[in-house]
């Protein structure tokens, strides 16, 4: 099934913007992920900021995007790059983005399409609007600028993941900022968000209304679990996700428990190949190379079976939807000494959200009990709600757009300000003229 025909409409309106600035929500408005919103003002400057998809089954797309030259990537997500082919295929359009999430689309990409065609969903883009996508970036510098038609735009570092970035865009009439995928604190491989004063400031609001626990905290309970299992002779499996979380799971081991004995396996080792090349992006990367060099990374069958004799396995799929975390588990589950440490959020529907709910998940097609200790962590790379309130109060805009929530972390935040700044939470196909 292909969800995108030429000629459609988008819903797009077609009336010029008389003053401000017009954002219209294709996607990640009131959901998490699967983002893509365009900006346009009176010159005709026009703007995509992401275009993913959001990976369920049945994958859920972005509404249809009308021609569009420019688009600007925040990070590497696929809820948040998951589109581009087909943007560049169809329109032609050139991705600005950092170097680093230039060199790891590919990765992303690649593997969204091996997904797809394993489980059946046809991508509304194939492999030759994947290589021209990889041709169409344009990179930038953090905090260099560069004009895209009359506007200035120039990136500020996220947190979040390496290369993530939010977007300052400098009209003739105001500046607003796009958060993209923000952490205010500092993690273990990059460090935190910093405000940025503008006019609107477009915020993401994952964790509206929850707080997350103290992430030295959390580090160190998640550490003291891993030794109680390796003391009793079990090995641990920490399934996580590729981009970021392994990372910085191999970080925290190394820093608390260098004796141990790691094995780093799945998608996430060829991104940290990338992470390596770009040090500019991460923090400290002298000490991602050491634990690179630490850590024992599965590159063959025979890697993958040594493995299990490990203290700790690092490894895709972080929702254990697939990936070597899956044979891993076929592999482990029938020794109670082992156990499972989910490092996130497990979303409804994913194999990590049954294991917890149920107790069993499906194994190469077999619903499969897993009679393990199974604990998770909440180590996330998103902005809990106090930090969302004080990041908008230092940025001093008029407006905020709430985005990329569900409508009760959006409404949480909202209620914070009565007064100032203005905000707006809209829903995907919405369009907002704000000055
Ligand atoms: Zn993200």
């Amino acid at each position: 099934m292909v969800l995108y025909t030429p000629g459609r409409t988008s819903g797009y309106p077609e009336e010029r913007v008389e003053s401000g600035i017009r954002l219209h929500f294709l996607g990640g408005g009131d959901e998490v992920g699967n983002v893509g919103c365009l900006l346009e003002d009176r010159t005709g400057t026009r703007v995509l900021i992401d275009y993913g998809l959001a990976p369920t089954r049945p994958p859920r797309y972005p509404k249809e995007c009308p021609p569009i030259e420019h688009t600007i990537i925040t990070h590497s997500h696929i809820d948040h790059i998951g589109m581009a082919p087909w943007l560049v295929g169809q329109h032609g359009a050139t991705l600005h983005g950092t170097t680093l999430t230039a060199a790891v689309s590919e990765i992303m990409w690649r593997d969204t399409y091996k997904v797809s065609s394993i489980e059946g969903y046809p991508l509304p883009w194939d492999k030759r609007d994947l290589d021209a996508a990889l041709n169409a970036w344009q990179t930038h510098d953090v905090g260099e600028w560069f004009e895209i038609g009359e506007w200035k735009c120039r990136f500020h570092r996220a947190g979040h993941i390496p290369g993530a970035i939010m977007i300052e865009i400098k009209t003739p009439e105001l500046r607003l900022l796009w958060s993209g995928d923000i952490d205010i604190r500092d993690g273990p491989n990059v460090r935190g968000a910093e405000p940025v004063n503008c006019d609107i400031l477009c915020l993401e609001a994952t964790y509206g209304g929850r707080e997350h626990p103290v992430r030295a905290t959390e580090e160190a309970r998640f550490v003291s679990r891993v030794k109680e299992v390796v003391s009793r002779g079990g090995v641990v499996l920490v399934p996580a996700f590729a981009s970021g979380r392994c990372q910085d799971i191999l970080r925290i081991l190394h820093r608390a428990a260098p004796h141990l004995n790691v094995h780093f396996d799945g998608m996430g080792t060829r991104l940290t190949r990338h992470w390596l090349s770009h040090p500019e992006h991460i923090d400290e990367p002298e000490h991602l190379r050491e634990v690179w060099n630490w850590a024992r990374i599965v590159s063959s069958k025979s890697d993958r079976k040594k493995a299990l004799d490990a203290d700790v396995i690092v490894t895709t799929s972080g929702m254990l939807d697939g990936g070597p975390a899956i044979w891993y588990l076929n592999r482990l589950r029938h020794d109670s000494a082992n156990a499972i440490l989910l490092t996130g959020y497990q979303a409804e529907g994913s194999g990590g959200h049954r294991l917890l709910d149920k107790g069993s998940l499906r194994i190469f097609g077999n619903e499969t009990a897993i009679d393990l200790e199974v604990t998770q962590f909440q180590l996330s790379n998103h902005a809990g709600h106090s930090d969302l309130i004080s990041f908008v109060r230092a940025c001093e805009p008029r407006h905020v757009v709430l985005f990329h929530g569900d409508d009760d972390a959006r409404s949480a935040i909202a209620a914070e300000f009565t007064e100032s700044p203005t905000p707006s939470l809209p829903l995907n196909g919405d369009t907002l003229n704000l000055n």
